[in-house]
């Protein structure tokens, strides 16, 4: 590392937020992915954003890259250091700074884990309406940074609909505040945007204001058993046809449900027979027991529809979180399994089925030690694939093979998870060139000397 750039930030700031200690550099060495981890020179843990401006002002001076880190839950390598790059970590630029009752808001700083966000918002009285397995390690500047999907975007959108205003720091140091609180403001160029989806490559997000809605007063849970993915989706078309707007609508394809079941202790199968899909619906709604009854209702007409073949409805919160828990299992399994190849693979439902057949028939005729399987968001056409033979050589031939036949279905290479380093020469498969050179366009003008996430998303190396 540069010794001059040293010296100054040394002199610069308090030496508390460089961090030299081989044990905590260690724990920066990779995002969760766990691919080609590497622990940084040092890392800087700035406490404001002044700090922040300060630290990218002078690494941008003597062109020093800089990897930025929130959580450090991300499955793209994007924060992830590559060789010599120093890790910002926003772990300290914690809290909440104003809940606004009347106007419905929450300001928070970037490094406050979604979690702490979702507890402020319950505590009173609102919901914050992002969720997803990693809630309680991720921060919210990675979740806006990799504008994050997860459990609920069919009803609420994805992060980026979450926020209403942003902070931001250049990679020469200028602050860019726009921190907009209202629903409706139209002066001008929407900035919080560029950052918001740029995997830091524009800019390092410092604060932001958050939306929030009312707390619903009773949520409905069911898991449905389904004989096909075409029951699947007429399934989600009757429920959203007889119920309005679901929260939840997770689909789990058979070879998902099963690992799950056996391989992670807390998770128990609440069914007698097996079923090819599972689907786990989630309903918010008015706390009555007319809106308990409805729910229970329309799946039971699903029932005789022969759309789906069994459902158990949760009788209590004890046995949602139990539904939900072997959704939840990926957490537990992507360690099971790896090295693995993991998808979050945005395809049009139409051809879903098509897509994951193909797939499925190709990698099991090449690989005869293959754990395969499937689940995910299908109301917002995005499906998780997990492909693993326990070696690291084949994830990387998986992925190939998997993504070039992904190209033939109009899907995209990542639909929550970001591209980070791991999906950058695929980009290509699902962007245009005149897309590519816009978004190299933009690098340029807002980081000339590519100190910020250098290679992620887009290369102008
Ligand atoms: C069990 C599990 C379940 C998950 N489920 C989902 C899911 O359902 N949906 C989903 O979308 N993702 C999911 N993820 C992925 C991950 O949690 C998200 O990508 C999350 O948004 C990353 O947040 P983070 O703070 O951990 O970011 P990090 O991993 O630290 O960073 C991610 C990227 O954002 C950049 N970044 C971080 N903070 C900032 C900042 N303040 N300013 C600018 N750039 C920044 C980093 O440089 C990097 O490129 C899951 C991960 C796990 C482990």
């Amino acid at each position: 590392m540069n010794v001059k750039l040293l010296a100054d930030l040394r002199s610069e700031l308090p030496s508390s937020i460089i961090i030299e200690d081989t044990d905590v550099l260690a724990s920066h060495a990779s995002d969760w992915s766990k691919s080609a981890a590497l622990a940084p020179p040092c890392v800087l843990r700035p406490e404001t954003t002044e700090q922040v401006s300060l630290i990218l002002r002078l690494c941008n001076q003597h062109q020093q890259a800089v990897v930025t880190q929130g959580g450090l839950t991300g499955l793209s390598g994007g924060a992830t250091p590559a060789a010599g790059e120093i890790a910002l970590s926003l772990s300290r630029l914690q809290g909440v700074i104003d809940l606004d009752s009347k106007g419905q808001t929450i300001t928070v700083r970037a490094g406050t884990t979604l979690q702490t966000i979702q507890e402020a918002a319950d505590a009173a009285g609102f919901k914050f309406a992002l969720d997803l397995g990693a809630r309680g390690n991720c921060s919210i500047g990675g979740n806006l940074a990799t504008n994050a999907g997860g459990n609920q975007v069919i009803k609420y959108g994805m992060a980026r609909a979450q926020v209403l205003g942003l902070e931001a720091v250049k990679a020469d140091g200028t602050i860019v505040r726009a921190m907009n609180s209202m629903l409706k403001d139209n002066a001008g160029y929407d900035l919080k945007q560029l950052f918001i989806g740029s995997e830091g490559t524009l800019g390092v997000i410092t604060e932001c204001v958050l939306r929030l809605h009312p707390k619903p007063r009773s949520v409905n849970t069911a898991l449905c058993g389904c004989a096909s993915f075409d029951s699947a989706v007429t399934l989600l078309g009757h429920v959203q046809s007889q119920l309005g707007t679901v929260s939840s609508y997770e689909v789990m394809w058979r070879s998902y449900f099963d690992y799950a079941i056996e391989n992670v202790a807390h998770t128990r199968n609440p069914m007698n027979e097996a079923h090819e899909f599972y689907v786990l619906i989630e309903q918010e709604c008015d706390g009555t027991d007319h809106a308990a009854e409805h729910f229970l209702t329309v799946l039971s007409e699903a029932i005789d529809q022969g759309v789906a073949n069994d459902v158990i409805v949760a009788q209590s919160a004890r046995e949602a979180n139990q539904l939900w828990d072997i959704r939840d299992a990926i957490a537990d399994i992507l360690s099971q399994i790896a090295p693995l190849a993991n998808f979050d693979i945005g395809v049009p439902i139409k051809f879903m089925e098509e897509f994951i057949d193909q797939v499925d028939r190709e990698l099991h005729a090449k690989y005869s030690n293959l754990t395969f399987f499937v689940f995910g968001h299908l109301g917002d056409g995005n499906l998780h694939l997990c492909a693993s033979t326990g070696n690291a050589d084949d994830a990387k031939s998986i992925y190939a093979q998997t993504y070039e036949i992904a190209s033939h279905f109009s899907a995209s290479v990542t639909a929550e998870h970001g591209v980070g380093t791991q999906k950058t020469k695929y980009l290509h498969l699902t962007r245009s060139k005149e897309e590519l050179a816009m978004m190299r366009d933009l690098k340029r003008a807002l980081d000339p000397n590519n100190i910020l996430n250098p290679g992620r998303v887009v290369d102008i190396g």
